[in-house]
């Protein structure tokens, strides 16, 4: 390939033969019209010439008065390996010049006329094969400095993947191990050489919470797929040694520039402790609940003697009082009473942790149950509360009528003036009953909606009466039923609560649950 010539030439003509140099300017000011020709009469001259800025071309006599064309092919490589140099000589010094040209030389052109008119081929020739040299010595550097870049991005890559505790394993695109981190060399109990090329299912191994083998493996979707698992999955898996170890497990494509997929990433996460750390703080919160339930339990014995006693007192000195001492009496019962329905709140809290029995029933008979129990209120409080067509459910039977009985009373308390109005109603949201309790009344601001749930959280302790107790325990009853519970609510705009169930037993079903509930 033979490269143009640069668009500027910046030529140095080191001759101390004016008659030379004139010769020469004239030979190539036609063929490159963006010469910019500097002359060098002399060793200062040379030396400015050179300090001026970087030549592309020298065109040197041999001999000089005051050097030798070596001495400055030697000066100017020195300065700018890429600039061309072309020395004249005599027929006498035709040898050095062939000698030269292993130290560099580009060129060489005879003191002759019928020479001189060959001097813009020769320098033509001698530009193309700077230009060459340019290039091919930037192409060299710049597959040096890639292939650089990549060995320190793979360095970068593989020391990050190795020293991450997360262990990660790669394959290509059928599916095959590629590659293991010392994680998951250790997770999986195989080594990256045994496990290389074999498929990724046999080495990560993956059962679900029922023992069932996991297929497709999230590995295999994501490839499927073309793109990564939705979310990371619970899952166990066996290892080498056949333990079974709970993990997470996420699986995200490898694509190529070109968008095709070359493989899969699949990052695991051992999940023994943190297993270990909740199944602790499922033990602790439940035995935190027993002590709850044990004090409320001893206190409601003294507690009733207290109410008893007053109330004795009260009638034996019936007309003995003055005005002062009926406030006092007041004070206890209002007390007595206040802790008596603290005592019941956190009994029936402690009551959700025991065992409880799945009866598969409409949901509507709770809700007629909770009713009646509250059927004095609603009439007092002058409320209405309705319901739509509700699903059967899978409950606990005692514990569903608390939730409703907990959200309707709620419903027809926080109002402020209006006739409560309470409508309950329920669609079904795969894989789960949606209910929804909603009233008219004073609403929660945004807010609050995760606090009213805490145990003794009352947003409005003076105004309204309570113990900060039913949400609490209607969260735990809901919770351990495998569902949730939340509300949407503005201040003043009536609150909506809503609670999911799992669709999950057939007709009739009935089952006994431990104390750890149900997961889903
Ligand atoms: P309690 O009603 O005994 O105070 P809860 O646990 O049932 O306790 O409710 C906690 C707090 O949430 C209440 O004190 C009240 O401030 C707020 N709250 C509950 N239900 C409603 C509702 N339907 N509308 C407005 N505020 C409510």
């Amino acid at each position: 390939m033979s490269a143009q010539p640069a668009p500027l030439v910046r030529l140095v003509c080191v001759d101390d033969n004016e008659d030379e140099r004139t010769l020469v300017r004239r030979k190539l000011a036609r063929a490159y019209p963006q010469l910019q020709f500097v002359e060098a009469l002399d060793e200062k001259e040379f030396h400015n010439a050179l300090d001026q800025g970087a030549a592309d071309l020298v065109i040197t006599d041999y001999q000089l008065r005051w050097s030798d064309g070596l001495k400055v092919l030697d000066a100017v490589k020195q300065r700018y390996a890429d600039c061309v140099v072309i020395m004249f000589t005599g027929t006498g010094t035709q040898e050095i010049a062939v000698e030269a040209m292993k130290h560099g030389l580009d060129d060489y052109l005879l003191k002759a006329p019928a020479h001189f008119v060959r001097l813009p081929a020769v320098v033509a020739s001698a530009l193309d094969r700077r230009h060459e040299r340019i290039a091919k010595r930037q192409a060299e550097e710049d597959r040096s400095r890639i292939q650089q870049e990549l060995l320190e991005s793979r360095e970068w890559l593989s020391t990050t993947l190795r020293s991450i505790g997360e262990a990660v394993v790669a394959t290509d695109n059928q599916g095959r191990i590629r590659f293991m981190n010392p994680a998951a060399e250790r997770l999986t109990g195989f080594k990256q050489e045994e496990a290389f090329g074999r498929d990724v299912d046999s080495i990560l191994r993956l059962l679900s919470d029922s023992g069932e083998p996991v297929t497709p493996s999230p590995a295999k979707r994501a490839l499927a797929a073309r793109s990564p698992t939705d979310d990371d999955g619970n899952y166990l898996l066996v290892t080498k040694s056949g333990a079974r170890v709970p993990i997470v497990d996420g699986a995200c494509p490898i694509k190529n520039p070109r968008g095709e997929v070359a493989g899969v990433v699949i990052a695991v996460r051992d999940m023994t402790d943190r297993k270990r750390i909740q199944n602790e703080l499922v033990r602790s919160n439940e035995e935190l609940m027993q002590f709850a339930y044990t004090a409320s339990h001893d206190l409601k014995e003294p507690l009733r003697s207290v109410t008893a006693c007053t109330q004795l007192l009260e009638r034996s000195l019936e007309g003995k009082l003055d005005q002062e001492q009926k406030k006092i009496l007041n004070y206890i019962n209002e007390g007595g009473a206040k802790m008596g329905a603290l005592v019941e709140g956190l009994l029936d809290l402690g009551r959700v942790s025991g065992e409880h029995a799945l009866l598969t029933f409409p949901a509507a008979e709770s809700v007629e149950e909770a009713i009646a129990a509250l059927s004095a209120y609603i009439v007092e409080r002058k409320a209405t509360v309705t319901y739509d067509s509700l699903p059967v459910v899978t409950a606990d039977r005692e514990q569903l009528v608390s939730v409703f009985q907990n959200l309707i009373s709620n419903g027809i308390k926080y109002q402020r003036g209006n006739a409560p109005e309470v409508r309950i109603t329920a669609e079904r949201r795969q894989p789960d009953h949606v209910f929804c309790v909603a009233d008219n009344g004073i609403g929660i601001a945004p807010r609050y909606h995760d606090e009213v749930f805490r145990i003794f959280s009352r947003l409005h302790p003076k105004q309204y009466r309570g113990t900060g107790i039913g949400l609490a325990t209607t969260k735990r009853i809901i919770e351990r039923h495998g569902g949730s519970i939340w509300l949407a609510s503005e201040e003043g705009q009536g609150a909506r609560f809503f609670f999911s169930l799992p669709i999950r037993a057939k007709q009739g079903e009935s089952r006994t649950v431990g104390a750890h509930g149900w997961g889903r």
